[in-house]
């Protein structure tokens, strides 16, 4: 148990076996009338996202599809992407939310590797899936109409075999389609490792994310997901002092991150519960998304650390009301001390916290408190959610448990623990342990239980014997007033084995002189830590999900001099 507990806050849940599509029936049961999705002009109530839903998910079953068949998912954010979504999963199907921007031979990899039979496109990436699609076992492609946040400039002809969606879900309003689908079956299959490895398929079961909701749910609005009478979740608020952040019912946010990511997918489902009114934003800029924060009076916003860059050096922040705002939740990749504080002075109203998560543990595994009378710890992830135990193990061999402020690799136990990879036993093997999810991740506690991460461990240097840590020395970059992004690798070095070398990207106007960055690291760590070799770039190569890809910052092996 943390030092640091939030009163009234249990230790432990209770977790309905229900399928994880209830989740957006229980939406539609509390809220109605109340607008849950908007895309452009286009806007969906709650009650009609689940008449939507039910609707695809009929045209699903008649399509042959049953219980535990994937449909794979290959479209950008729409709010046709929560039909198609929550419809699969309230067919009884297994979804696999692929990126819609990768090319055919890594989607086919996909479609093979789950044995997709139906999968549902987007106008504009429809050629790749079809492409994508030759010899695998898909028997029936869905092709969802654009929008204003997924639009299309020229619509692709006709295709025998593709049926537009307004056909496929043409009917089947009233109940969803009965199915036997229960907490052990897998809910989705979601690939990750793209910037270290081969991606994976990571098997997420249905009780998985409803554990994950519910810890969301618990941890972020104070609320308990409780099943009823009749099996139907319903949510109770916790007793106790209660800074109450998110108000079923009455948030509404903007999301940005792509939904084919886990962060984005499972935050959704704890949202749509919470009865959030959730604005879709299309392709991100920073003064788009300040005018839809006034426009919409948006309360909780959600996103990665690149986002937040953008956002706070917009010039839009001094103009915009954005007062609205609540909750600032960071997560995905490290966030930035100085890109926290510069958040922190835009929205002064609001509590700017940190989650830390991974797609083998669904989708988060610590977080901030969402109380103003919670320790406020600048470069935190929080602590572990309700149920779940977070080890730091030492990485020297012997596993043994770390103190506090010893860096070590994250494990963790949790009903959000997920099932393993999909076809990969050495690997599932190698990462789930004895009901452990091995993270990584390094990272320390300190003596109240919250947590701190340092890096990657296939990220973590070693310079002269010295372990290294990027995110220290990012951290430091990015405080520099001429840097705007900052990453750190290890360049491979005969004598000395790694050296730290940072790309950095400049803000604009402001001329980097490599030395002169050097030395301003330098004034700030232990000697073994110093950056070797500065490269200033005009980016850097970023994931969809807005992490930095350090597989593509690699520089060539040298025997040379140490720097
Ligand atoms: P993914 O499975 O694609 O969601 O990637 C998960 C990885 O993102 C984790 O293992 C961490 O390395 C990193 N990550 C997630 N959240 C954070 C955070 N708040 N700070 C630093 N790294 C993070």
């Amino acid at each position: 148990m943390n030092r640091y507990w939030p009163e009234g806050m249990p230790t432990s849940l209770d977790y309905p076996d229900l399928a994880a599509g209830e989740l957006l029936t229980a939406a539609a049961r509390l809220y109605g009338d109340r607008l849950a999705v908007v895309d452009g002009a286009e806007q969906l109530t709650f009650a009609e996202l689940h008449q939507q839903a039910v609707a695809f998910a009929h045209g699903v079953r008649d399509a042959g599809v049953r219980d535990g068949d994937v449909v794979l998912l290959h479209q950008p954010n729409s709010l046709w992407f929560l039909v198609t979504y929550y419809g699969a999963l309230l067919a009884g199907a297994t979804v696999v939310p692929a990126n819609p921007l990768q090319p055919a031979p890594g989607l086919r990899s996909q479609l093979l590797d789950t044995g997709a039979v139906l999968a549902v496109s987007h106008p504009a990436h429809l050629a790749t899936l079809l492409d994508a699609r030759e010899g695998t076992g898909v028997r029936t492609v869905v092709v969802v109409p654009p929008t204003a946040t997924a639009p299309c400039a020229k619509l692709p002809p006709a295709h025998d075999g593709v049926v537009p969606l307004a056909d496929f879900a043409a009917d089947g309003a009233g109940a969803p389609p009965r199915t036997a689908v229960a907490g052990d079956d897998t809910a989705h299959i979601i690939y990750t490792g793209g910037t270290t490895g081969v991606p994976k398929g990571v098997r997420v079961l249905h009780r998985n994310v409803i554990a994950n909701v519910a810890q969301m749910t618990a941890w972020r609005a104070a609320h308990l997901i409780t099943a009823g009478e009749s099996g139907e979740i319903r949510l109770r608020p916790l007793s106790g002092p209660h800074d109450q952040r998110v108000h079923p019912g009455a948030a509404v946010t903007l999301m940005v991150s792509p939904l084919f990511h886990v962060h984005a997918l499972v935050n959704m489902s704890f949202l749509l519960l919470c009865g959030t009114t959730v604005v879709l934003t299309g392709r991100f800029s920073p003064e788009n998304l300040l005018a839809a924060v006034e426009h919409h009076r948006a309360t909780y916003l959600l996103g990665s650390p690149t986002m937040w860059h953008a956002l706070v050096d917009s010039p839009d922040v001094h103009t915009r009301d954005l007062s609205s705002v609540r909750v600032i939740s960071s997560g995905g990749a490290p966030a930035d001390k100085a890109t926290l504080l510069a958040l922190q002075a835009v929205f002064p109203q609001a509590l700017v916290v940190e989650g830390y998560g991974l797609t083998e543990g669904t989708c988060v595994v610590t977080s901030a408190p969402l109380r103003s009378d919670a320790p406020r710890k600048l470069g935190s992830v929080g602590l572990p959610l309700c149920d779940t135990t977070l080890e730091i193990r030492s990485t020297t061999g012997d596993g043994a448990l770390c103190g506090p402020h010893e860096v070590g690799e994250l494990w963790v136990r949790g009903p959000q623990v997920t099932a393993g990879y999909l076809n990969q036993p050495e690997a599932s093997a190698e990462q789930f342990v004895e009901g452990w999810l091995r993270t990584g991740d390094l990272g320390y506690t300190d003596e109240e239980g919250f947590v701190f991460l340092s890096g990657r461990a296939k990220e973590m240097l070693i310079y002269k014997g010295y372990n290294v840590y990027p995110r220290e020395l990012e951290d430091i970059l990015r405080s520099h007033r001429g840097v705007r992004a900052a990453a750190v690798v290890g360049s491979p070095d005969a004598r000395v084995g790694q050296k730290p070398t940072a790309f950095v990207v400049a803000r604009t106007g402001a001329v980097i002189d490599p030395d002169e960055l050097m030395a301003y690291v330098a004034e700030r760590v232990v000697p073994y830590k110093r950056i070797r070799a500065v490269h200033v770039v005009d980016s850097l190569p970023l994931s969809a999900a807005g992490k930095v890809l350090k597989s593509a910052l690699r520089v060539p092996s040298t025997t040379g001099q140490e720097g």
